[in-house]
């Protein structure tokens, strides 16, 4: 069996930075969140920032973490009724929102199935079906009961956040930063990105996004976006996957089959301008978008239920980019992709 660990570079960075001393920033990388982190700010009080930032990701790591037994999220899932406090029940409650806007594709009791896969102890196996299918009969947003401030599941369900809490902790790293006044900056927390103002020099900070072809290459992209003031949240079949038999299983899963989803879509990347909420929501919907492929994730797009933009890479070489980006993308040099713009 081969299997390789998360790659860090579902987003990346090119920063282009003025040589003018006074506009440095002062930067920071931690490993949170299973995750390796970076925050960038300028300003006299970087430093502060800075560590008010680490302290506040790790803060959301103990309440949020699955796998460390002392977390809100950890107790909930030990099947007691839990008074787990409104900032996780928030968090739920998004996870509901979401979950009931993309039909379903976005679930976050499917915990228990991504534990058969092996994704939490990365001692990875192929469930058998009717394993999954005995898992199943817990999944689904109505097994749990939510209060303003407490929680309890069903018995045999449990839940993971780990497809928004990273969302959540760039929500609030925004909070921090409106809150200490920095002007400019980003944080680079794996597949999710916050740009907050402009470079330096006032144009807009580069994002690269990850070509899936080539994951461990955190140069090989295939595209870049210019962005100020907004988020940019990746979900791909690459980051985190194991191979048996030839056939490669990644940790994205589809809750209708509890299978790793087979959308055609190898990585989806969903954009917004800042505004609180945001991070979690391009979070959330870049999981549920890759399940719900190509097609479905541009009629909700479409639909106009959420205001987002995205950058969707196919199986088959093609990179979907939504109108609002037409402007704002540049096609990595030499790419091989096709890009087409969609209306
Ligand atoms: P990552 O955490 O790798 O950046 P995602 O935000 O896409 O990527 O979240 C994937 C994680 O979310 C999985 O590792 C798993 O814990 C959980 N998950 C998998 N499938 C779903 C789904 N359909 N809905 C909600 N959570 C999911
Ligand atoms: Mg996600």
């Amino acid at each position: 069996m081969k299997y390789r660990a998360r790659s860090f570079a579902a987003l990346s960075l090119a920063l282009m930075l003025s040589a003018c001393g006074s506009s440095q920033p002062e930067t920071l990388s931690i490993l949170a969140m299973d995750t390796a982190m970076t925050f960038s700010v300028y300003g006299d009080d970087a430093d502060t920032v800075l560590s008010d930032a680490s302290l506040e990701v790790r803060r959301l790591d103990a309440l949020l973490s699955r796998t460390n037994p002392e977390s809100a999220v950890a107790h909930l899932n030990t099947g007691d009724q839990i008074q787990v406090g409104e900032e996780v029940c928030g968090l739920i409650a998004a996870a509901q929102e979401y979950s009931a806007a993309t039909g379903g594709a976005f679930d976050i009791t499917l915990a228990p199935v991504s534990t058969a896969w092996g994704f939490t102890t990365d001692s990875y196996q192929v469930p058998s079906q009717e394993e999954l299918d005995a898992l199943l009969a817990h999944v689904g947003m109505e097994h749990i009961h939510l209060t303003e401030d407490a929680a309890t599941l069903d018995p045999g369900t449990q839940i993971d956040l780990g497809a928004i809490a990273k969302g959540y902790a760039s929500d609030q790293l925004g909070a921090l930063f409106q809150r200490s006044g920095v002007e400019r900056g980003w944080v680079s927390l794996g597949g999710n990105v916050l740009t907050w103002g402009s470079r330096p020099d006032g144009d807009p900070w580069e994002v690269g996004i990850q070509d899936p072809a080539h994951p461990d290459e955190s140069s090989a992209l295939v595209c870049s976006l210019f962005l100020q003031d907004a988020f940019a949240v990746t979900s791909g079949s690459y980051q985190r996957y194991f191979e048996q038999d030839g056939k490669r299983y990644h940790h994205i899963l589809d809750p209708k089959t509890g299978a790793p989803a087979e959308s055609g879509l190898v990585s989806v990347t969903v954009v917004a301008d800042y505004a609180p909420g945001n991070g979690t929501m391009c979070d959330a919907l870049s999981t549920a978008l890759f399940v719900m492929g190509e097609e479905d994730a541009l009629s909700f797009w479409r639909s106009g239920t959420y205001d987002f933009e995205l950058v969707l890479v196919t199986e088959d070489g093609r990179v979907l980019v939504t109108e609002g980006l037409a402007d704002q993308y540049a096609p990595a040099e030499g790419s091989t992709y096709v890009f087409e713009t969609v209306s």
